[in-house]
């Protein structure tokens, strides 16, 4: 008998039962019976697969389990948060738009507004979220879309969605809302009015520091059609494998929030009457400077992450980080455990010292992502940091 070629895959064996656990199905290609097939396929009359870049299996297996926590359907799964929130912007906007981008975006959206859409021709401005006029007073008779983050990176403010969702409805103005700080745990930002929502799947929703993805998802298939169309033009569109990975973290999604926040809390409680800290920021703290919107958008929700401020310069911030050795220290947040960042050396590292200084960063400003070790444990190792500071 003529040997079988060993590149001709074999048909898989017959199974009259299911995986309980989703397959991982990392072919980056799929066959089909005929011409015929391959055009319905393409032309979305057929349900199956072509071209992995085009879409597959994990992916939408994936984006379907966070749509469940967005309340919404037809969600779409990118390489990065950065790739959803690439996709969204240059999938709906062109040359002689503008757009308006909250002042404390993410370090690498700033960019992406500042340096890149420009370069397109497309027009940007940067305004303070956090109260909806002035927004209003950014808008230009050319602007397409307003991208605001719920809580800004590592200040915590908040953003006045129902506001600025009121404004862009009555103006025509897509509004995209960044939900990776507050997570759909907390709120589904669909609800309050956005057109777009997207995340970095990288922190939270993932949770174990072993992925790099992005999801968004859209009030309207129009939308949703242009942003698919050009994250898989642009190959933004993200593998398999990770997928497979990222829906094992999401599993215990709710869980690792609510304990998370819980502990957040309490630590920020805890923080509060050190002698060594001078400042601690926290959504649910009454000395919030965006209470209101906090308890309109969040209710009792606050999050994983808590910054405080201590009194001293890059040395002392130097002896508090060696000291909290026991807390990893990384620009990253989200993790199963606790992290430890300093936005004057990383996140905010490229703005200038006046910049920082406006946004409240110094170098003695920490932001802490809580992870799921327990109080007590926490604030052992931090007493300890806090004391050698102090020496
Ligand atoms: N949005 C926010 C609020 C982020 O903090 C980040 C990354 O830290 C991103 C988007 C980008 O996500 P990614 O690192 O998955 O590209």
């Amino acid at each position: 008998m003529a040997r079988k070629s060993l590149a001709r895959p074999i048909n898989l064996p017959l199974s009259s039962s299911a995986p309980l656990v989703t397959p991982l199905i990392q072919s980056n290609v799929y066959v089909s019976d005929d011409p015929d097939t391959l055009d319905r396929l393409y032309e979305g009359n057929r349900e199956g697969y072509t071209y992995a870049r085009e879409g597959h299996p994990n992916a939408d297996v994936l984006a379907k389990r966070i749509d469940l926590l967005e309340k919404t359907s037809g969600g779409l799964i990118t390489s990065s948060g950065m790739a959803a929130i690439t996709a969204v912007l240059l999938g709906i906007c062109q040359s002689g738009d503008h757009v308006i981008g909250g002042d404390q975006l993410y370090g690498r959206t700033l960019r992406l507004m500042q340096n890149d859409l420009p370069r397109l021709g497309i027009e940007t401005t940067l305004a303070d979220s956090t109260s909806s006029p002035n927004i209003e007073a950014a808008i230009k008779p050319n602007t397409r879309l307003v991208l605001i983050e719920l809580m800004s990176n590592p200040t915590l403010r908040i953003a006045d969605l129902k506001g600025i969702s009121k404004v862009c409805k009555s103006r025509g103005i897509i509004l995209v809302v960044d939900n990776t700080f507050t997570t759909p745990y907390s709120v589904q930002p669909l609800d309050h009015g956005a057109d777009i929502v997207v995340h970095s799947i990288t922190k939270m929703l993932a949770g174990h520091s072993d992925v790099t993805l992005g999801y968004m998802c859209a009030s309207s298939l129009e939308f949703r059609t242009k942003i698919y169309e050009y994250s898989v033009t642009t190959g933004l569109t993200a593998s398999p494998f990770e997928c497979w990975l990222a829906e094992r973290g999401l599993a215990t999604f709710d869980l690792r929030f609510k304990r998370c926040q819980e502990t957040a809390k309490q630590l920020a409680d805890w923080l509060k009457e050190r002698p060594e800290i001078t400042k601690v920021i926290y959504p649910l703290n009454s000395d919030h400077p965006d209470r209101r919107n906090s308890k309109m958008i969040l209710g009792e929700n606050g999050c994983n992450i808590v910054s405080f401020i201590i009194d001293g310069d890059r040395t002392t911030a130097n002896i508090f980080t060696k000291s909290a050795d026991q807390i990893p220290f990384a620009p990253t947040l989200g993790d199963i455990g606790t992290t430890l960042s300093h936005p004057a050396s990383s996140s905010h590292r490229s703005l200038s010292p006046q910049a920082q200084r406006e946004f409240g960063i110094s170098e003695g400003f920490f932001r802490v992502s809580v992870g799921l070790e327990s109080f007590e444990s926490l604030t052992e190792i931090i007493k300890k940091a806090l004391t050698d500071i102090t020496k």
